[in-house]
């Protein structure tokens, strides 16, 4: 009997791509590996990743795609594509989960939610020409991650990635992840990770996980134990994820991370001062206090990983000196990497609720605009600058602290902290991509990012592994 056929595609916003330019910084949408995983073996299963080839109309009996709110606008063209040739897609994923009522007019159905409880309903559902507009997704236990499916994504992924946690209690203004995974911290057996982790073909992967050490003692021993399986393994990998700042004060789990392969960690920073903290309700970074983050930053880096800070600008308590000076802080403070976004309203957020409330969003040509919802563009009206201002800030901003000039310096510095080549390769190849993602809007020059490294591994002794 022929298999039924299963096409999901990754769709690539063709506006911004972002950081999926440049091979170092993409990594495989693990979504698509657990629907893979999932969906059950009278099927055939195929990825079109965008990451690595446009899209080509393909066959297919049924149609999975997902996407980012700033890659929902390609995702829905690929999908109008399909529902024109009688071809029934399922749309799911944060900004499907966000937005169903908009989803579902370019799908047939919605999965809404986390798609471990509900995917085999879909699939038996349209075995049985049942297909209902809308699937809700529990959230359940992540025993119910089935092993990533990682033989559908492109060989070419240079950097590997798993999950070990969802979930988050703080539920941040601006941030999807209480909304979308909740506000229970859910933790994945600590085998199962490993296993993954031994099966992914690269030598290096990202934790997608949006706080890795968690927000309990018991979550702090579970990052321990996964830490620890991966050195009793034997398992000679880099890796790299984020975390909360209060990990600078858990020496041992910092230690276990770097013998298990971290070199970089991402930390929500998002603002310097209290009120810029107070604007988006981070709390977790108020009660550490902003006069004690340089010490924690270098802690980290003492322990031979790099930090990568992550700056929000455009916050309602800026005005034009608060962004200058959260530039500058950023320039001497000791982070050895940074994003520095504009805040965005992503759907779903308090950000957005409010925003909107207040008549500010002002990309709002939908589902058009939702492109320039990628951080790198202005989308509401600020509170205390015009946008343009913002704008020509932010340029000023991008070109200094992303000049080749602050990039080596902050190279050399992390050099000197971490006395990790992996480390600060890392830190400066993200240093790099998101210079390139900031000139993406100027459409100005970039870096060759994996030209310009090799020599510097080289030049610097290479892999320690
Ligand atoms: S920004 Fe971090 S701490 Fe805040 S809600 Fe999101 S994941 Fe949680």
């Amino acid at each position: 009997m022929r298999k039924l056929k299963l096409l999901l595609i990754n769709p690539v916003s063709q506006f911004r791509k972002g950081f999926l330019r440049s091979d170092i910084t993409r990594y495989p949408p693990l979504a698509y590996g657990i629907v893979s995983a999932l969906t059950p073996d009278n099927w055939d299963v195929e990825l079109i990743d965008e990451n690595y080839e446009d899209f080509e109309y393909q066959e297919a009996d049924l149609v999975g795609l997902t996407g980012y709110t700033s890659s929902i606008y390609r995702a829905y063209q690929i999908a109008a594509i399909y529902k024109e040739k009688n071809i029934p897609v399922v749309i799911g994923g944060i900004h499907a989960s966000m937005m169903p009522n908009e989803a579902c007019n370019y799908a047939d159905s919605v999965v809404v939610g986390e798609a471990e409880s509900c995917w085999k309903d879909v699939i038996s559902d349209f075995e049985n020409s049942s297909m209902k507009k809308f699937y809700y997704g529990e959230r359940l236990s992540l025993d119910n991650i089935p092993p990533i499916d990682y033989s559908i994504f492109n060989p070419n992924y240079m950097v590997s990635s798993t999950i070990t946690t969802r979930g988050c209690p703080f539920d941040c203004e601006f941030c999807t992840v209480t909304a979308f995974n909740g506000n229970k911290y859910r933790m994945r057996p600590v085998g199962n990770v490993l296993d993954e982790i031994e099966k992914m073909p690269q030598d290096k992967f990202f934790f997608v996980d949006d706080n890795i050490i968690g927000y309990s003692r018991a979550s702090k021993e579970h990052a321990a134990k996964v830490f620890q399986g991966i050195i009793d393994r034997g398992i000679k990998k880099y890796w790299w994820s984020q975390a909360s700042l209060n990990f600078a004060n858990e020496p041992e789990l910092l230690k276990l991370a770097y013998d298990s392969g971290c070199r970089l960690i991402f930390i929500g920073v998002e603002a310097e001062t209290v009120e810029g903290l107070d604007s988006t309700n981070k709390k977790l970074n108020a009660k550490i206090g902003t006069d004690k983050y340089n010490e924690a930053f270098n802690r980290i880096r003492h322990a031979g990983i790099s930090v990568l800070g992550s700056f929000i600008f455009g916050l309602d308590s800026d005005g034009l000196q608060d962004i200058r000076n959260r530039a500058r802080y950023i320039k001497s403070a000791n982070v050895d990497c940074y994003q520095m976004g504009i805040l965005t309203p992503m759907p779903g957020t308090k950000t957005f609720f409010r925003l909107e409330k207040e008549g500010r969003i002002k990309k709002n040509n939908y589902p058009e605009d939702w492109q320039y919802y990628s951080v790198e563009d202005i989308t509401f009206e600020p509170a205390k600058i015009g946008a343009d201002e913002l704008m020509s800030e932010m340029r000023d901003v991008w070109y200094d602290l992303f000049s080749r000039k602050s990039i080596t310096r902050k190279f050399l510095g992390t050099l000197r902290a971490t006395k990790d080549v992996e480390a600060s390769t890392w830190a400066l190849a993200t240093n790099m991509s998101y210079r390139n993602m900031a000139m993406d809007v100027f459409g100005e020059e970039k870096f060759d990012i994996e030209s310009l490294i090799g020599p510097y591994k080289n030049m610097l002794g290479g892999d320690k592994k």
